[in-house]
């Protein structure tokens, strides 16, 4: 038996695909065909977001500081016609609260990861995850996907106050599972934040390289690599019987 924790974005929740179902809804909500497609519109997004999110995650800051932020710049970039100081805070006060109501509840994951996680479970595996983000929008994700039912310990950088890859999440996830290092297992899409992560505090690794993924973010070498889950139980399972 192995204690496996789980990253959730862009491992078991789809980033960019939920991203791009929220800006489909946004743009036609919004009227906004005039300055580009939503398919423009997510993909600046997605840019400006995970620019910020590397700033706060390597300052540790708070969430609040990319909430204040994204989409006044993608306004700015998109040239969507921002009118007064106060109206512009109106309107990206409304959007994000629109993301909030919505995107943690658009379900798109990955082929194969429902019965590779059931699979593991019926081995006997202990299931959790390590996600840096807040709690609540983490779990309704989480729930989206129809995967509640799999996870004991769900550690996010939120309850942490720290985010991967800094040994604290991982040592808090560690502790609230009663598990070891040395029978415990990180598996994530990055090199920087799970694998490296969980190297350094002495966790074995699988590296999630999904066909759609962006660049790598570091270079690392991770104990088991795999591209699609429906791969990912059997060569886990030979890997802990090495
Ligand atoms: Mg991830």
């Amino acid at each position: 038996m192995a204690h496996l924790f789980f990253d959730l974005d862009r491992t078991l929740w789809h980033h960019e695909g939920n991203h791009r179902i929220f800006f489909e809804e946004l743009h036609a909500d919004l009227g906004w065909n005039s300055y580009g497609t939503s398919a423009q519109f997510a993909q600046c997004y997605l840019a400006i977001n995970d620019r910020l999110w590397d700033h706060i995650q390597n300052h540790n800051l708070g969430v609040e500081y990319v909430r204040a932020r994204r989409f006044a710049l993608l306004f700015s970039e998109m040239g969507v016609d921002k009118g007064s100081p106060k109206s512009l805070r109106e309107r990206t006060k409304d959007c994000e609260s629109r993301l909030k109501k919505r995107l943690p509840d658009l379900g798109q994951g990955y082929d194969g990861a429902a019965d590779a996680l059931e699979e593991l479970r019926q081995g006997g595996h202990q299931l959790h995850l390590i996600t840096n983000g807040v709690s609540e929008p983490q779990e309704r994700k989480v729930a989206a996907l129809g995967l509640s039912q799999f996870f004991t310990v769900s550690m996010t950088s939120d309850r942490a106050g720290a985010y991967k890859p800094s040994p604290e999440i991982f040592t808090a996830a560690l502790r609230e599972a009663g598990a070891h290092p040395q029978e415990s297992w990180m598996i994530g899409d990055s090199l920087l934040r799970d694998v490296l992560g969980g190297q350094g505090v002495g966790m074995r690794t699988a590296w999630f390289h999904a066909e759609d993924a962006i660049d790598p973010d570091a270079q690392a070498i991770p104990d088991l690599e795999f591209r699609h889950w429906r791969t990912f139980a059997d060569l886990l399972n030979r890997a802990i019987g090495q």
